[in-house]
């Protein structure tokens, strides 16, 4: 079996919170070999001279959008491709697809697809409630059995509390965690943009931060009543990190960020239009200090994306028209290189372990992760220092809605394997 050798990196130990220089060997779908000088005139050659190399990038995060379209399921393979060029191997999807991931089939057929397509490791997660629509819980034990790894009615919170702690005894039940979209719809209602200065200047009408705040609370309560595992996505305000900071050592709980809501804040509004639309909105400065400071002392130990693409037309409109949403999965990490790295707030491996294996014990899959002779060969490395210009007319991702366009960032995946497969060589997509 072809073997490939990756030499003269630097390796990201994420689980021994090093880094070490060393080569790595790959045979069929696993690490071999973790050595120094490894030689073996019969493998394919990487050098990784000046790179980075640590586990697959994961990314508990991503929507889908449709599961099917008239090309017969371009838009699987756009997103898989983007999600590779991003140095993912293992991404999440949300369930609000089309159709939703609310019944076993479904569930089933997304997984099938995937495999099919061969890419990236495709986990769903399945929806709370049937359709997402907050009034009927959907079978959560025949949605594990399909293959969900999580639940969430993303895009919607529960807004039954009732429901949610009945679905969350179930969850403990069947030992799932629950990814929770934080957002009271009586208090956010048709809110636009975060409520601060500059919806009141442009007559936008706000979402406050107690939207999230109050559900988050609700939660945590429920959460740690229940006893069941509960993860807070795209967190966005300082009382959140607070309120988190207050549970983590009593409840069973964890959570993430995205990358736009540590980079910007609502005055991207000003310059970015419909393109710096997203739920929850850019908050501001004071927001953005506290979500690192939760990240830099644990509170947030995840970093995810909510990618979420758009085709064409649903930015294109007035900006209360426009869809909510930020395409940002091929630049995820570059991202997280400027607003942490480059900050002072993290390190490399600090950096990496909340993209690779924090998250897969938030899933329940601790055995993932990171690098260790034995383990799949799923690796990404990255040059973290050559800077290019992100470009969206170059995405992948069908959804170029990107507040990022012609930023100038570093730390980009050049290479993305998976399961022993080179799939992404020089920042170029290989055919599996
Ligand atoms: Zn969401």
């Amino acid at each position: 079996m072809k073997r490939i050798l990756i030499k003269r990196g630097t390796l990201v130990l994420v689980d021994k919170g090093v880094l070490a220089d060393r080569d790595l060997l790959i045979e069929g779908n696993r690490i071999v070999r973790i050595d120094r000088g490894i030689q073996d005139p019969q493998a394919y050659v990487i050098d990784a001279s000046g790179f980075l190399v640590g586990p697959g990038l994961v990314n508990m995060h991503v929507h889908f959008r449709e599961l099917e379209n008239s090309a017969g399921g371009d838009g699987l393979l756009a997103e898989m491709r983007a999600a590779l060029k991003g140095g993912f191997t293992t991404i999440v999807v949300m369930p609000n697809t089309n159709p939703p991931l609310d019944e076993p089939l479904v569930v089933r057929y997304l997984g099938y697809r995937c495999r099919e397509i061969g890419l990236v490791n495709v986990y769903p997660a399945g929806a709370i409630t049937r359709g997402l629509e907050g009034q009927k819980m959907s079978e959560i034990g025949l949605l594990k059995q399909a293959g969900a790894v999580a639940f969430s009615d993303d895009g919607k919170s529960v807004m039954d509390s009732h429901l949610l702690y009945l679905a969350l005894m179930y969850a403990k039940y069947f030992d799932v965690p629950f990814i929770l979209h934080e957002e009271d719809i009586s208090v956010s209602g048709e809110g636009q943009i975060h409520e601060g200065a500059v919806a009141f200047r442009r007559g936008l009408k706000g979402i406050p931060r107690v939207a999230e705040d109050s559900l988050i609370a609700r939660d945590l309560v429920i959460g740690y009543y229940t006893g069941a595992r509960v993860h807070f996505t795209h967190v966005s305000t300082y009382f959140a990190v607070e309120l988190l900071r207050w549970f983590r050592d009593k409840a069973l709980i964890s959570a993430d960020v995205t990358p736009h809501h540590l980079l910007l804040t609502e005055e991207a509004v000003d310059r970015e239009g419909v393109f710096a639309k997203v739920k929850p909105p850019l908050r501001e400065k004071r927001d953005v200090e506290a979500l690192k400071e939760g990240i830099r002392d644990g509170v947030i130990t995840v970093l995810a994306s909510d990618h979420a693409p758009h085709k064409g037309k649903s930015k294109e409109m007035v900006f209360s028209e426009a869809a909510f949403g930020i395409s940002n999965l091929e630049i995820a990490f570059p991202l997280y290189v400027k607003a942490l790295v480059d900050e002072g707030v993290l390190d490399w491996v600090g950096l990496w372990k909340r993209m690779s294996l924090n998250p897969m014990q938030v899933l329940g899959m601790p055995e993932k992760g990171f690098l260790a002779e034995g383990a799949e060969a799923d690796v990404t490395v990255v040059d973290p220092e050559t800077e290019w210009e992100v470009n969206i007319e170059n995405f992948e991702s069908q959804g170029r809605n990107c507040p990022f366009n012609g930023w100038s960032l570093r730390g980009w995946p050049v290479y993305t394997i998976v399961g022993g497969k080179i799939l992404m060589r020089e920042r170029s997509i290989l055919e599996p």
